[in-house]
């Protein structure tokens, strides 16, 4: 366990391999997909998940997670369902938020039949919530916080202590926090999972997911994950790496960034409400200041209903409209119309989506460029006048 050292020293330093033929300043890549097997200690294999390079990459992100151990996979959802799985089996039951990310909602809903999985969504995140829900045969407990799209908070100390009593196993999404902002073991959670595709890659260019936990957690883990065989190649490995090494910087400018451009939204007449845990006036801003380091670099926000959604979006110039999020780019997308538009408006209502809500990536662009674009789309989708881009 590495919990001695800085996060930006563990970035750039924790489980690096090192050149030893050429005295090279950064890991080499070692591609090979045959090792041999005599006269050594270790059968490695890519889906072993034992090469080189992956096992090199695991040190670091135990370390970024104060984990004794971590499992890297080729997606975050190869990173959830073999995680679930490994800790479920035919009659047990699980405890998990209604707002969870998408992909898992489906995965548990379209596969865990199939399994004998059962399965209970709360529709609020507190902690007494999940008490209520526990059965007799509850074996996990699965956390996400901050929500997404409304970044609400779960208390990680006091669900972690209610899962221990009764002998639950604790899993959390950690992604929209990243491990800059939010060490869930420290407040005893037992596995900590990420889409690398997000804050890790940082730079929306690599699929790939990963877990933390205690060794005895991983290898569980691990003896199912072989099985399935969702395991990364090395050359996205070694860009992963990579792009861990800045990921501290990365975070705490999306951070800084974030918290201006929510005080900047929440006083700005054309905005209807803004969600954002770094806010005094969030409900979760006291909790998210005792879990978490930085209140991270997403936020959501409403347009009062007079404005045009559609021409607010087109008018932008830097902030893009995209599926994903956490790159070092600004991105936003309207959940009413993408990541929830299957549900019914009734549904939405009732999940606190309404047609006007932006869930909004803050990257690391200056903070007059970004506060400069918001205000001139918010005029044009005011305004009614068609969006000139240039003239921003
Ligand atoms: C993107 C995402 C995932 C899934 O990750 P993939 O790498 O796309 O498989 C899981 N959880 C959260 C919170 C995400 O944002």
């Amino acid at each position: 366990m590495e919990k001695t050292k800085g996060i930006n020293t563990i970035c750039t330093h924790i489980g690096e391999l090192e050149d030893l033929q050429f005295k090279g300043a950064v890991s080499p890549l070692y591609m090979s997909t045959s090792y041999a097997y005599e006269g050594v200690d270790v059968k490695r294999y890519p889906r072993y998940f034992n090469t080189p390079n992956q096992e090199a990459l695991c040190r670091k992100i135990a370390a970024l997670e104060h984990c004794e151990a971590a499992l890297i996979f080729g997606s975050g959802m190869a990173a959830v369902s073999t995680s679930l799985l490994a800790f479920l089996q035919k009659g047990d039951h699980v405890v998990l938020p209604q707002q969870i990310y998408g992909g898992t909602y489906n995965f548990v809903v379209e596969e865990f039949h199939k399994y004998g999985i059962e399965y209970t969504f709360i529709t609020d995140t507190r902690a007494g919530s999940f008490e209520e829900a526990i059965r007799p045969n509850t074996r996990v407990m699965y956390l996400e916080t901050p929500s997404n799209p409304l970044l609400t908070l779960t208390d990680l100390e006091a669900v972690g202590r209610l899962a221990h009593s009764r002998g639950i196993t604790t899993m959390i999404d950690n992604t929209f926090a990243s491990p800059v902002n939010q060490n869930p073991a420290d407040f005893g959670i037992d596995i900590i999972i990420h889409s690398a595709t997000k804050y890790m890659g940082g730079h929306s260019d690599i699929c790939a997911g990963a877990v933390a936990a205690s060794r005895e957690h991983i290898d569980r883990i691990f003896h199912l994950a072989k099985n399935l065989g969702g395991s990364l190649s090395d050359f996205t490995v070694w860009l992963l790496e990579r792009s861990l090494k800045t990921m501290g910087l990365r975070v705490m400018a999306q951070n800084a960034n974030a918290q201006e451009l929510a005080r900047f939204l929440r006083s700005h007449p054309d905005i209807h409400q803004v969600y954002y845990p770094g806010l005094e006036d969030h409900p979760g801003h006291d909790l998210a200041s005792r879990q978490m380091r930085g209140f991270g670099g997403m936020l959501s926000f409403e347009l009062a209903p007079e404005l045009d959604l559609g021409r607010f979006m087109e008018s932008l110039r830097w902030i893009k409209a995209s599926m994903s999020l956490a790159g070092v780019e600004s991105t936003l997308l309207a959940p009413a119309q993408t990541s929830h538009a299957l549900l019914t408006p009734l549904q939405r209502e009732q999940a606190g989506i309404r047609d006007g809500l932006i869930r909004f990536s803050v990257g690391i662009e200056d903070l007059e460029d970004l506060r400069a674009d918001l205000n001139q789309a918010l005029r044009q989708a005011k305004s009614g006048v068609a969006p000139t881009p240039q003239q921003v």
